[in-house]
């Protein structure tokens, strides 16, 4: 029978990504309440030596896979050694991060264990011994319950909206053979270009700051980086600044871009779009710049200034920049 909670762990040039903490607390939470046992798989190339930080989320045992096929990522190559170690102890639930990476895996993994999968989920419980997977639908206008009937049951997590509490254990590193034929692998990545910023992606990001068509062009972007500076934010964009060519299409949020869960969102010159909102509603705090009153951004914000933007952020500036000093 089908038993344990399982992580994907992800890591990124051999340090773990906060998405694997947030897999791991929420899985010791569902294992608690199940009875049951946590199991990370890891995945990568000279990676053993990260595994056991995993046990301080609660994770009681780690299945890793070191091998230089598994470096950089592939599609294949993963979901080929995640699928190999999945097949053989056969859990009851599996979660991933709906995180880029995740969401590339998920799929393909589900197909290969040929089991249902709820994506992007913002809340999983256990109901009746099974898992139970709330998921926004509709670009958030509602959220659907949804229950798989075959195993293991999938889910990928929303980054930034499950707890990574600490939950010390003494992990068990397992190493297994992911038996990679390169021969059957069909793709291979030819450049990896990083971004030399230096800030937090947008989706691990625990301050955005954004800017809409009301930034006039891209160099009004000047006066929110220099905001994003002071609080150690990351600039994201409405996809009309996008289109407008004024900021890059890996900075937009919405349904059609990244969908961001901060601590705190500062929409500036944003409308607040359906589309737009699906990207970013369920941050924490959210803070509107708008100078029309009416603007939907407002419905959304927990507070919100009636102004002209090019007023009030560099002021905001000033006095963070005096406050954080
Ligand atoms: C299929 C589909 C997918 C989409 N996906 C996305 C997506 O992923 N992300 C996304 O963002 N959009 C998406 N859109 C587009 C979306 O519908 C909106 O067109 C877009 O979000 C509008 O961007 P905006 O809020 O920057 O611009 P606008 O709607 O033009 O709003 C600009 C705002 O700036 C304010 N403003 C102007 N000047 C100032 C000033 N000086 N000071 C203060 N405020 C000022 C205005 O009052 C206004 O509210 C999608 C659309 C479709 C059809």
């Amino acid at each position: 029978m089908a038993k344990g909670v399982w992580i994907v762990a992800e890591q990124r040039d051999g340090a773990l990504r906060k998405i694997s903490f947030e897999l791991a607390a929420t899985a010791r939470k569902l294992a608690d309440g199940l009875g049951e046992e946590v199991s990370a798989v890891l995945c990568g190339s000279g990676i053993e030596g990260i595994a056991a930080e995993l046990g301080k989320y609660g994770v009681d045992r780690v299945y890793v896979a070191d091998s230089p096929l598994l470096e950089p990522y592939t599609t294949d190559a993963h979901a080929a050694a995640v699928a190999k170690v999945v097949k053989e102890h056969d859990p009851a639930i599996l979660l991933l991060g709906a995180s880029t990476q995740g969401k590339d895996l998920s799929g393909r993994l589900a197909g290969k264990l040929a089991t249902g999968l709820a994506t992007d989920c913002t809340d999983v419980k256990i109901a009746d011994g099974r898992l139970l997977a709330v998921r926004p639908m509709y670009a958030g206008k509602c959220f659907g319950e949804v229950v798989i009937s075959s195993f293991p049951q999938m889910a990928t997590l929303r980054p930034n909206v499950f707890p990574a509490t600490e939950n010390a254990k003494a992990a068990e590193i397992v190493p297994f053979d992911p038996a990679l034929d390169p021969a059957l692998l069909k793709t291979k990545v030819l450049e990896v270009q990083k971004d030399t910023s230096g800030k937090a992606d947008l989706t691990e990001a625990a301050i955005i700051v954004s800017g809409g068509r009301g930034m006039k062009g891209a160099e009004g972007y000047a006066i929110l980086e220099e905001l994003a500076d002071v609080l150690g934010a990351t600039v994201g964009a409405s996809r009309a600044s996008v289109d407008a060519g004024w900021r890059p299409q890996s900075d937009q949020v919405g349904q059609t871009g990244k969908v961001v869960s901060p601590n705190l969102y500062i929409a500036c010159g944003i409308s607040g779009s359906i589309q737009h909102l699906a990207g970013m509603s369920s941050s924490k705090f959210i803070v509107a710049i708008n100078k029309d009153a009416e603007a939907p951004i407002f419905t959304k914000a927990d507070y919100g200034v009636v102004d002209d933007l090019f007023k009030v952020v560099p002021e905001l500036t000033k006095e963070c920049r005096k406050l954080l000093a």
